[in-house]
């Protein structure tokens, strides 16, 4: 087995439902009692701005009242102690990766906390409520959106990723549930390029058959575990040696 050096890792919904944030797709179908495509399509945003940057603010101000959880945490030790190449790409938009202290990482999916100019196309950061119409701080229009990757649109920085995942001797996907595209097919993509892929998740995936291996269990569990091995190993057994 060849050593391990490049890993990216790939985290969804699922790493952030031990700090109390909600997944994507409850019990009920719903992302916190919508329908997904009501607040997170272009469409939605067009026809009712209102309901759309209500829904937006209710998920930042909830990040104030959340904290990192043990997943986080190791992988921002991953993050501090890997000596190789390492990226963490998650679909979430909260900042709980970042709070918990991780540098190598990028948002696919956008950020709660940033406003973008559906004029211009610039950003800036967002703490509190965004009332429709927005003055943008660059170019003056009233065209701030929450800075989100609707269904629908182009997610952010995926040459980065891609080129990542071409380099990438491990694939580790977290608490994602494999339904959302591109980043569900990250894993074949990875197993093309030949990376070992492996999966923390509570249940299994939809792209599940495609990992090398898959455990199942809490990621606050899991993942802590995961690193402690790898950085043992460092980098020199499989990851399920
Ligand atoms: P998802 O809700 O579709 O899937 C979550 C997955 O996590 C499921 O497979 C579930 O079994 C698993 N899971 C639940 N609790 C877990 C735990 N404690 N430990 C490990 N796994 C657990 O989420 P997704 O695949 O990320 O896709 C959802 C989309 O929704 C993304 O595009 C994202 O931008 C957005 N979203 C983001 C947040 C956030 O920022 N925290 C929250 C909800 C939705
Ligand atoms: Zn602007």
């Amino acid at each position: 087995m060849a050593s391990i050096r490049n890993i990216v890792i790939l985290t969804g919904a699922g790493i952030s439902a031990e700090s109390g944030v909600a997944t994507f797709r409850g019990p009920d179908g719903l992302w916190e009692g919508h329908r997904v495509e009501d607040v997170c399509t272009p469409e939605a945003l067009a026809a009712d701005p209102a309901l759309v940057h209500e829904f937006y603010d209710m998920r930042r101000a909830k990040l104030g009242t959340v904290k990192p959880n043990a997943a986080h945490h190791a992988l921002a030790r991953l993050d501090a102690e890997w000596p190789g190449e390492l990226l963490i790409v998650t679909q979430n938009v909260d900042d709980l990766h970042e709070r918990a202290g991780a540098k190598r990482m990028l948002h696919m999916h956008g950020e709660l906390l940033s406003a973008l100019c559906a004029g211009c196309g610039a950003r800036q950061r967002w703490t509190g409520a965004m009332p429709p119409g927005q003055a943008c701080g660059a170019c003056g229009m009233a065209a701030l959106r929450p800075d989100i990757v609707f269904f629908g649109e182009i997610p952010y920085r995926m040459d980065e990723i891609e080129a990542a995942l071409a380099q990438a001797d491990l694939f580790v996907s977290i608490g994602t549930s494999g339904a959302v595209y591109p980043a569900a097919g990250f894993v074949r993509l990875a197993h093309h390029y030949g990376a070992r892929t492996l999966e923390l998740n509570l249940d299994p995936s939809e792209g599940s058959s495609w990992f090398d291996e898959s455990r199942l269990g809490r990621a606050g569990e899991l993942v802590p575990i995961w690193v402690a091995e790898i950085l043992a190993d460092g980098g020199q057994a499989p990851p399920s040696a």
